[in-house]
């Protein structure tokens, strides 16, 4: 951080900013120019709040210059997160899928679109046992009996387990069945159920907030690596804007964006960005063009009797074919699929 005094600045005020920096436990290292001082705050920590001094009269102007989040930053790690579970890695050279229902619905429905999902080739099933509805009316998800279908079928397919933990009291119960715990985007800034995830060993997929920044979603994914599980997912899933034709806008732009400023894998989940099945071939297919590690996808073998997001869920033969499309994409990019 950098903080430049006004020209009118006196002896006695730089004094002051230098003791206030020095009280956080940093060093201040003053230059004076011929118009204006800067001094510059060193140390290992960083100072989150940049208002402390913004708000005092001699300063000028306050310039970031670390970034608030140090796990999660590519400065402190340079090189990529490679995330395994069961048979799969994410975050290296294969593109993972992630694919399954939005809601575990049934035991039959759950276990016809994996043994579907797996003769494609698909890895990692996904399907909601708990589920954040905006409606306190609609179908919450079938809790723990949904996670036993999940591991019923998942064991049957030899598949890995992505699933929703919507509190810290269902961790305990979480980490028993599934293998990727994910924190829904209403979920991410709450820090209680990241600063628990921190102290598990499961790895997270961490969606982005409807309406957060990436560096928001940074400190999301700080909040559970300082508590040392340093396995992470970032995922964009669309934000909220000013367009209404899609459920949200998929930042196609924060793939690059974050996969720059971060070595955490980052995926994309074009369903939920959309909102509608016909959108989300193409969107997907862009998200991997853009450098995304994988994707997400809500498939369902009866999307019209879904029980949640049906409109946004692909058909059996609309996912085949969006697997083989990735599947030609891949190489162009010097992945694999
Ligand atoms: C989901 O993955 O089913 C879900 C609820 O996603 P999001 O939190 O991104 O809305
Ligand atoms: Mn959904």
């Amino acid at each position: 951080m950098l903080i430049v005094m006004k020209p009118n600045a006196s002896e006695a005020d730089i004094r002051k900013i230098e003791e206030l920096i020095k009280a956080r436990g940093f060093a201040a290292h003053i230059s004076r120019g011929k118009i204006n001082t800067v001094i510059g705050v060193v140390g290992d920590k960083v100072i989150h709040d940049r208002r402390i001094f913004e708000a005092i009269d001699s300063v000028q102007e306050v310039i970031k210059i670390s970034s608030s989040y140090k796990l999660a930053s590519r400065i402190f790690k340079p090189e990529d997160t490679v995330i395994r579970v069961k048979e799969v890695e994410i975050g290296g050279e294969k593109i993972a899928v992630i694919a399954g229902p939005c809601a575990v619905e049934s035991f039959e429905q759950l276990e016809s679109t994996a043994e579907f999902l797996s003769k494609c080739g698909v890895k990692l099933l996904r399907g909601g046992a708990f589920k954040p509805r905006t409606s306190p009316y609609s179908f919450q998800g079938l809790g723990e009996e949904g996670l036993k279908y999940l591991k019923q079928v998942a064991d049957k397919y030899n598949m890995a387990i992505v699933s929703e933990v919507m509190e810290a009291s269902q961790i305990e119960l979480c980490v028993k069945y599934v293998d990727i715990l994910q924190v829904g985007a209403r979920n991410m800034q709450n820090f209680n159920l990241l600063r628990e995830l921190g102290y598990i060993n499961k790895p997270i997929l961490l969606k982005r907030g409807l309406s957060a920044t990436i560096e928001e979603l940074l400190m999301s994914a700080e909040y559970i690596m300082s508590g040392g599980n340093r396995n992470i997912i970032l995922c964009e899933r669309g934000i909220r804007t000013f367009e209404t034709a899609t459920r949200n806008t998929l930042d196609i732009s924060a793939i690059p964006v974050i996969k720059k400023l971060s070595h955490l894998p980052v995926i994309a989940d074009p369903s939920h960005a959309t909102g509608l099945r016909d959108k989300v071939a193409p969107m997907a297919r862009a998200a991997i063009a853009a450098g995304a590690d994988g994707v997400t996808i809500e498939v369902h073998s009866s999307p019209e009797t879904a029980l949640c997001d049906g409109a946004q869920s692909v058909y059996h033969n609309q996912f085949e074919e969006l697997y083989n499309e990735l599947k030609g994409i891949a190489p162009i990019i010097k992945r694999k699929l």
